[in-house]
Formats: structure tokens, C-alpha cells, sequence
């Protein structure tokens, strides 16, 4: 793999792999058997233009546990606060040779732009609502290890599915595995095409989430909505909250699982967030860092 840039350009058989290595450095974390110095001689810039507490954490902490050293550079202390603009700054950090790349960033497409100018790899820690490739590998990770598989297994994605890269990078990684895939979200957050034709889009939680094995919940992603699509925190959650009690009534035994950051009051109720018997969340931090680890070696590992 030259870059990860996303899923939109994986088939299968590539996220197989990925799945298969993350499972492998899994393993191997919990035997403290791997090799420490596997990226001994990279160096890696994080390039974060967003802010991050999981994927830029984790990543750092996935190069580290493979050797690599880690250049968090900070674009609030940069020279795009003196006027340099995005492709002189990119330029100019591509000049000192780095071995890698995992950047963020608000605009669509910017680690495709950075990628072709870059002579070294590029992985997307997120850009925009477009993708967020490693999240969807995390979350797969975890499903398949929870439920020992990913295909046949019916997720329902309940929320702000419109300006989520973590939905538009999952709807289609699970379509691609074979996974039966629901979308739930009032029309406002409701994209106008989804990115697969059997994906089925509900308005209403209890249609949307019957009979599922997973049940992920999204933010509203308030920083990308033009205006207040949503009147208030208060009246999504008595629509689209998800309690224990209706989880229970629609889909007895399902799991469900967020990115993060997880707002209290807003997705779902507390109690869910913190049962260990119904919530994956932590597991999906976890498992951030095995995914990282394999995608840092098949993409920087030769
Ligand atoms: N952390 C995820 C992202 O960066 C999800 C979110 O922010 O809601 O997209």
C-alpha cells in the first residue's frame, strides 16, 4: 500500500489484510511479542489541522510501539499564522524528507492533495465529512472480534450521517465486507445519496435499529452544519437517543459502539455508554491501536 487515504479505495481482499495484521500486532500487544524496532528508522510528521484525542494519540502511540519517532508539528504555532498558505506549508515540511505522513484536515480531499505532492506516504487520520479510513478498520476490528465475523452481521449507523466521515468511511467498508448496513437520522442529517444502493435509510430509531447486532452512534458535527440544523441537543435525544430501554425493545442483545468524542446527553443515554455488557466504545480505543500499528506497517514497513 502506497498511501491509506480511504476505504473508497480499498476492495475486500486489501481490507482483509489490514484486518488480518491488526489482528496479528492485537495478538502480539497482549504477548509483548512484536518487533519493537520494526520502524526504527521513520520519522513520521502528524500534521493535524483538527483536533484530535483518539486518532492523534493513538497513532503516535502505534509508531512508538513499532520504533518510529514522531514529529507533532502544530499548525496554530506555524507560519500559517504569518500568511504562508496550505501548499507552500506542505511543500515546505515535505522538503525535510519525511518518511510518512498521517494528517487531518477540514477540507475534502486535502491528504489526496497532499499525497500527490508528497513524496512519501500519506494516511488519513480524517478529512472533512469524506472519510476516516482508520476509524472504520478500528471499528471493524472490533465488531469481528466480538462477533467473529463482519459479514451477515446487520449494523445500524444512528445519526448525523450526512457530515460524519466516520459514516461515509464505514458505510462503505461494511458494505464491502458483506455486512447488512442502516441509517438512521432526522432528513436535515440525511445525506442526499448513500454511498451503496442496499444501504436502507430510516427516520424513525425503533424502525432503524430493529433487529440489529450493532448499534453505533455519531455526534452532531456541529463545526461542519452551515447553521443550526437541529433545534436543540435536548429534542435530537428524545428522538434519536438511545436509551437501554428502547435498545432492549428493538434490539435485544445488540451491541453499540461510538467513535467518540461521545457528548453526554446527546447520543445516548450514560448508563449504555458505560455498561461493559452493551458498549464496545473503550474497546474501539483500544483496538485503535493494533489497526494503526498494521496500517503503519504495510504502508511504511516495506
Ligand atoms: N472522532 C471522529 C472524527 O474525527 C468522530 C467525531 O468527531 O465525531 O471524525
Amino acid at each position: 500500500m502506497r498511501h491509506l487515504l480511504g476505504i473508497d479505495e480499498l476492495d475486500a481482499d486489501q481490507i482483509g489484510e489490514i484486518l488480518e495484521r491488526a489482528d496479528y500486532y492485537s495478538r502480539a500487544l497482549r504477548d509483548g511479542k512484536w518487533d519493537h524496532n520494526h520502524l526504527a528508522d521513520k520519522i513520521i510528521f502528524h500534521l493535524f489541522f483538527e483536533h484530535s484525542t483518539r486518532t492523534l494519540t493513538s497513532f503516535e502511540v502505534a509508531a512508538k510501539r513499532l520504533g518510529a519517532r514522531v514529529v507533532n508539528w502544530n499548525p496554530q504555532t506555524s507560519s500559517l499564522s504569518k500568511g504562508e498558505n496550505f501548499t507552500d506549508t506542505i511543500d515546505t515540511l515535505c522538503a525535510m524528507h519525511p518518511d510518512g505522513i498521517v494528517m487531518r484536515h477540514a477540507d475534502y480531499g486535502a491528504p489526496n492533495f497532499v499525497a500527490a505532492r508528497s513524496t512519501c506516504p500519506v494516511i488519513n487520520g480524517g478529512d472533512s465529512w469524506r472519510e476516516h479510513p482508520t476509524q472504520a478498520l478500528l471499528d471493524a476490528m472490533t465488531m469481528k472480534e466480538h462477533f467473529g465475523k463482519i459479514e451477515g452481521l446487520n449494523v445500524t449507523i444512528v445519526g448525523d450521517i450526512a457530515h460524519s466521515r466516520v459514516a461515509g468511511s464505514n458505510m462503505q467498508l461494511l458494505c464491502k465486507m458483506g455486512a447488512h448496513v442502516r441509517v438512521v437520522a432526522p432528513p436535515v442529517l440525511m445525506p442526499e445519496e448513500l454511498p451503496f444502493k442496499e444501504i436502507e435509510a430510516h427516520e424513525n430509531l425503533a424502525d432503524g435499529i430493529k433487529g440489529a447486532d450493532v448499534v453505533m452512534t455519531l455526534r452532531l458535527q456541529k463545526e461542519r452544519m452551515d447553521s443550526a440544523l437541529i433545534s436543540s441537543d435536548a429534542a435530537y435525544y428524545n428522538e434519536f437517543g438511545l436509551t437501554l430501554e428502547i435498545l432492549d425493545k428493538h434490539a435485544k442483545g445488540a451491541m453499540v459502539m461510538d467513535p467518540g468524542p461521545l457528548v453526554r446527553g446527546v447520543q445516548m443515554e450514560d448508563s449504555l455508554a458505560e455498561d461493559k455488557s452493551r458498549s464496545l466504545i473503550l474497546k474501539q480505543v483500544a483496538n485503535g491501536i493494533p489497526t494503526r500499528m498494521a496500517v503503519l506497517d504495510l504502508v511504511l514497513g516495506g
